[in-house]
């Protein structure tokens, strides 16, 4: 698609949405498109991805697919140390708990 001195090219609105999108195409053929809002910004990014996708080989899914997988290991790593962590510490906390007297326990259940 040609454009008058090639400006713009890669913006674009949807009907009746006064936001801009960027169309890109990535190194693995997909054909990515991202509401971004006001032109100014969506031209900023749209240069941001095109340099990104000819250093990095950047692609939107494999961002996305990476920003899931590290949320995800994230979350086991915490889960794993808790359940390493937890029964010891629960331990303690009951033994703890009934180690003090029926009207200790009573009163700090009041406070
Ligand atoms: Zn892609």
């Amino acid at each position: 698609m040609a454009r008058i001195g090639g400006r713009d090219r890669g913006l674009f609105q949807r009907k009746s949405s006064p936001e801009w999108w960027i169309r890109w195409t990535c190194p693995y053929g997909h054909e990515h498109a991202e509401k971004v809002g006001p032109k100014s910004l969506a031209r900023t990014l749209y240069q941001q991805r095109k340099v990104a996708v000819k250093t990095d080989g950047y692609c939107l899914a494999q961002d996305r697919e990476r920003q899931r997988r590290e949320q995800a290991t994230l979350f086991r790593d915490g889960a794993e140390i808790m359940s390493r962590f937890l029964p010891a510490c629960m331990i303690a906390l009951a033994r703890e708990y009934f180690s003090i007297s029926l009207p200790h326990r009573l009163k700090n259940l009041a406070a």
